[in-house]
């Protein structure tokens, strides 16, 4: 006789608004043998609000590797087991990674139930290009690695999309500012779903004054969007850039030639120093 294992689901639950649940994802969550949740308090008053009264189980960061085993057992034995995170999407910037990848490898059915991502929600309305974009989801804490990561971003043609925490969300617009130019076209979609959601369309140093003029603009949950490195900026633009900046760097010193490039080519400090190291680098090779 072949055992029939259980199917594991992945399913999106709101990232605010309690209507946000898909008719499949309430069947699947009442019909499940246990359900796995990354906090159980937070999710509690969600499942009751639909009469769900499923077994729930924690499944968080901390505790995710111990619990593969065990998960893995009751599916085998044949028990379905649904994953909910606290909002939105298990495993965009949630845990599940590792017990999904486990359960791969086992040979176990995985049935995503589609539904609220914070990240996907922000970008539709963004008014920034769709067709191409790019999801690095939290920004690192420390001021420095996240403006190396944003750095990172500077030869991007696609929208890129971020997580940022509340408390950091002045320094992060800063940092965009200071890296892509005061000019560059962001979004910070806030309170996505909720009674105050807002979305800022405008530039990085419009965003800045914005969020610094009233500590409530602050508040609250952002997901943060900056737009693409426009396509003749980085290839026809950034050819005649190099050009400039390799002619300045022969007579001037590297800062004297960042500071003359950028007055001509109105291209960001922050920009032109790593097309020199890239130059320097390459001269080197
Ligand atoms: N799994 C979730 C998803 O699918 O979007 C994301 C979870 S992550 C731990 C939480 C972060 O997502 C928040 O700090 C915020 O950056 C973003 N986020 C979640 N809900 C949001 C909302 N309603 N409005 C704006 N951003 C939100």
């Amino acid at each position: 006789m072949t055992q029939t294992f259980g199917i594991f689901y992945i399913v999106s639950t709101p990232i605010g608004n309690r209507d946000d649940i898909t008719l499949r994802a309430l069947t699947v969550l009442k019909t499940v043998d246990l359900i796995a949740a990354e906090d159980t308090r937070h999710s509690r008053p969600l499942l009751q609000h639909y009469g769900i009264t499923t077994p729930l189980i924690s499944l968080h960061h901390f505790n995710e590797h111990a619990r593969v085993p065990m998960l893995l057992a009751h599916l085998q034995a044949g028990k379905n087991i649904a994953l909910i995170s606290d909002a939105g999407t298990p495993l965009i910037s949630d845990p599940g990674y590792i017990l999904v990848g486990a359960l791969c490898e086992a040979g176990i059915t995985l049935c995503p139930i589609p539904g609220a991502c914070a990240a996907i929600t922000a970008l539709c309305a963004s008014g920034l290009p769709t067709d191409h974009f790019v999801f690095t989801g939290f920004l690192p804490s420390q001021p420095t690695a996240r403006q190396k990561k944003l750095s990172t971003f500077l030869k991007t043609t696609s929208t890129m999309i971020c997580y940022e925490s509340p408390h950091r969300i002045l320094d992060c617009a800063k940092d965009i500012s200071a890296i892509f130019g005061q000019n560059h076209a962001v979004v910070f979609a806030k309170e996505l779903t909720k009674h105050f959601e807002t979305f800022f369309r405008g530039t990085a140093q419009a965003a800045c004054i914005w969020l610094a003029e009233n500590p409530d603009h602050q508040k609250g949950e952002f997901v943060v969007i900056i737009q693409g490195i426009p396509k003749t900026k980085t290839a026809v633009d950034t050819e005649e850039t190099q050009r400039i900046l390799s002619i300045l760097s022969d007579e001037l010193s590297s800062k004297q030639a960042i500071a003359l490039a950028e007055k001509i080519t109105g291209i960001p400090k922050n920009k032109l120093k790593e097309m020199q190291f890239g130059q320097k680098n390459y001269t080197h090779v």
